[in-house]
């Protein structure tokens, strides 16, 4: 069976570290009282700086023995080399996780691969720290290379310089592309470390059953406010509780459906968002045959391409169209930024021939 192809959502909890015995046993006699099916504990943290706590090490493990005898709760920890693997599996961890800051090194990678060649384990591979696709399509190869059969994903976030609400920006179209690229695969997020802060693990978790996630893992600890790690972002086990309440699961089968029209309906919408879009494709290319005409009249008159004024007024103008439609001022940017490049292209074509 594939225990992440389960009841949605799926609920891993657990605090981001074992810290100590007590702290992981009352957090973890708490969650095994609610839908949690997996508990989770970092046992050896990865921190970006080497006087920050690091994790209790291989002590910590006995406290996850404890757990899955105490609550029968399933559990796994981090593993980012063989000597992580081979304790954590004599120690009956019954499922590893990959960390985001593993993801991005093939060979770590691929040294966890090696280490559980022909093991019937269960592995989450958590996004790399950059955006990268790739990287974690790569990751996902070297396990289903070496036999693994039931990996999952945890998006995670992404390390990014802008500055947002997040500490990771969720950046939802990679693991939706994810999920095209490999059919199937159980996608989990992560909202606490896409947020950094509690107040936005709700909104995040439900955008994430929205996109027809499978799962959630939420770092939980029994006293956030001292927690030796990421304590701005963990919540109580009842503040965990109150977020799995309230979220609404909508149907992710069309047959599931309550309106009979359902799928009409959908086809309906479809159909005129295909109309949509080849509209707007006709009218890029009328704009970009217009812009290389501009091209061809600038080139004669021996002007410049770039005439930066009249680009900030087209811009200028286009976001206040875009207010008054419900468009933001963000999109506008970017939208308009591709389309001033690609006019730049076509015109700098023009100035090239001869
Ligand atoms: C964690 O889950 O506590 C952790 C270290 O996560 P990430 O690898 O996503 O940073
Ligand atoms: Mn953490």
């Amino acid at each position: 069976m594939n225990i992440f192809n389960t009841k949605r959502p799926l609920i891993i909890a657990g605090p981001c570290s074992a810290e100590t015995e007590e702290q992981v046993l009352q957090t973890a006699k708490k969650l095994s009282k609610q839908d949690v099916k997996i508990f989770r504990a970092g046992i050896w943290k990865p921190r970006t700086r080497p006087n920050n706590f690091e994790g209790v090490g291989s002590i910590g493990l006995e406290w996850l023995k404890k757990v899955k005898a105490e609550t029968g709760m399933l559990v796994t920890t981090e593993v980012a080399n063989t000597k992580h693997v081979y304790e954590a599996i004599k120690a009956g961890v019954d499922i590893l996780w990959i960390g985001a800051r593993t993801t991005v090194n093939p060979f770590a990678v691929q040294e966890i691969a090696d280490a559980i060649k022909g093991m019937n384990i269960p592995v989450m591979i958590k996004n790399p720290v950059n955006p990268d696709i790739e990287l974690w399509i790569g990751a996902i190869e070297r396990f289903q290379k070496v036999g693994i059969k039931n990996i999952a994903v945890i998006h995670r976030g992404f390390s990014s310089l802008s500055n947002s609400k997040y500490r990771n920006e969720p950046k939802w179209q990679i693991p939706i592309e994810l999920r095209r690229r490999i059919e199937n695969i159980p996608i989990i997020c992560d909202p606490s470390h896409i947020a950094g802060r509690r107040d936005l693990l709700h909104e995040i978790s439900q955008k994430a059953m929205d996109l027809n996630y499978d799962g959630l893992m939420i770092e939980t600890h029994i006293n956030p406010d001292v927690a030796l790690s990421d304590a701005k972002q963990q919540i109580t086990p009842d503040g965990l509780n109150k977020i799995i309440n309230n979220l609404i699961i909508r149907h992710r089968k069309p047959t599931d459906a309550k309106s009979p029209n359902y799928i009409e309906t959908l086809e309906e919408l479809r159909t005129n968002i295909d109309e949509f879009d080849s509209f707007l494709i006709e009218t890029i290319s009328k704009r970009m045959q217009t812009a290389k005409k501009i091209g061809e009249l600038k080139k004669k008159n021996k002007m410049t391409i770039l005439q930066t004024g009249r680009w900030d007024s087209i811009v200028e103008s286009a976001i206040k169209n875009g207010a008054k439609e419900g468009i933001s001022e963000k999109f506008i940017n970017t939208l308009y930024s591709a389309i001033h490049q690609e006019s730049i292209n076509k015109q700098s074509e023009v100035f090239k021939r001869l």
